[in-house]
């Protein structure tokens, strides 16, 4: 059976930290699904649509990757694309507890969905979105943390 990881989160915007977990995961897996998730509470930037471009943008070299993006629940999501796995980032000790939370709830609502953890390339460990944004806010260079596309994107918001 061919296997299907969904790489789920709020990508705004993505960047090199994100893309290197998506380049290690297609490696991987037969298929991965990068899902935008539109969390609110973060006030994001970019809207869902934006998102979805850059993010198609910095995948396209990646033949068994595409993006998607949903408004429901994950494990809905990941049940509905027939997908085994649920596959996340991990940086600092401070990723640990909100992603054992979320993991713990995921595999009480489908035992059979899996959580797996890649372990963040250490180049990125202190690579964030929301850094990325305070940089770039002050016309900052963000050119070695994001996809160009991203950078120009950047550019474009806060000039
Ligand atoms: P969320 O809002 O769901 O946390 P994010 O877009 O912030 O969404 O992150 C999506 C996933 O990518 C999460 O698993 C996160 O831990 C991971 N991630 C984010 N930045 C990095 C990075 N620099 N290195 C490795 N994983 C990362």
């Amino acid at each position: 059976m061919s296997k299907l990881a969904i790489c789920p989160g709020s990508f705004d915007p993505v960047t090199n930290g994100h893309l290197d977990i998506i380049e290690r995961g297609s490696r991987i897996f037969d298929h991965v699904i990068v899902a935008v998730f539109n969390n609110q509470s973060k006030n994001p930037l970019f809207t869902v649509e934006e998102r979805i471009y850059l993010l198609t943008e910095a995948t396209k070299h990646l033949s068994n990757v595409t993006v998607d993006a949903s408004e429901g629940l994950l494990i809905d999501y990941a049940r509905e694309k027939q997908a085994q796995v649920i596959l996340r980032g991990l940086r600092a000790v401070s990723d640990f507890e909100y992603e054992m939370q979320i993991t713990s709830m995921n595999r009480k609502l489908d035992k059979d969905i899996e959580t797996m953890f890649m372990m963040t390339n250490n180049q990125y460990s202190f690579l964030s979105s929301s850094i990325v944004k305070e940089v770039a806010k002050y016309r900052a260079t963000v050119a070695d943390l994001v996809p160009e596309v991203v950078e120009k994107a950047l550019k474009e918001k806060y000039k």
